[in-house]
């Protein structure tokens, strides 16, 4: 008897040194990931994109569930082509994640940007899903998706609403990952402050998404990161 005890605690130790050192990982390349340009630029070309449109995420019907779908780099290339658009329009994209294998998602909404909106329709038609809305759809999505897409939103809509300094009144730039906005004029660099709380059982999950994020852009001093909270 105590040697299988033995044996299942050394397992769940294992366990969860294997989890928390994925975690840790995962992490800290999260946090390469906002703060390496360039390494971001590279994690973008092999990562994979959530597609949103007016911050609907695209989603596609699977019995009684709602499925996620995610389009590769040149998915979403050929997409863009096939509706006129420039691959430029990838740069809108944020960072919202990745995979314990290190591959690197992105968010990119296709309606908020009005001079380069795609077509809601056509674009629902050719990759045979829908745009619906997180509120209405979050009951039939799976825990982690809604979380990962409630985050996602949040970020895309936080961009939306700082293209511009609110000192100088002059256009923000993004930083490739989409973990800040920076304005040329005066160098105020702006953060997104994204959090998601959830409830730990599922069934609570659903009724009581308690959803709140703070629109503040404090100017922070640029050596201080600040990684998007999740919980
Ligand atoms: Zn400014």
């Amino acid at each position: 008897m105590s040697l299988y005890c033995g044996t299942v605690c050394r397992r769940k130790s294992f366990w969860c040194y294997r989890l928390l050192s994925t975690y840790v990982n995962k992490t800290r390349y999260l946090f390469e990931l906002k703060e390496d340009d360039e390494a971001c630029r590279k994690a973008r070309q092999a990562g994979v994109f959530y597609l949103f449109h007016d911050l609907a995420p695209l989603l596609q019907t699977s019995g009684r569930q709602y499925l996620v779908p995610r389009l590769s780099r040149a998915e979403l290339e050929r997409l863009l082509g096939k509706f006129g658009q420039d691959s430029q329009r990838i740069e809108d994209s944020v960072l919202i994640g990745c995979s314990n294998e290190r591959e690197a998602w992105f968010a990119l909404d296709l309606g908020l940007s009005s001079a380069s909106s795609i077509h809601k329709p056509e674009v629902e038609a050719e990759l045979g899903g829908s745009f619906i809305s997180l509120r209405r759809a979050v009951s039939q999505l799976s825990s982690m998706d809604s979380s990962l897409l409630f985050t996602a939103r949040a970020l895309l809509r936080w961009h939306d609403g700082h293209q511009f300094c609110s000192k100088s009144g002059q256009p923000t730039k993004k930083n490739v990952a989409g973990s800040k906005r920076v304005c040329p004029s005066n160098n105020i660099i702006y953060y997104p402050q994204v959090k998601v709380w959830k409830r730990p059982s599922g069934e609570k999950l659903q009724k009581r998404w308690a959803w709140k994020w703070k629109t503040y852009s404090t100017p922070r001093p640029s050596t201080g990161p600040f990684p998007i909270a999740r919980s």
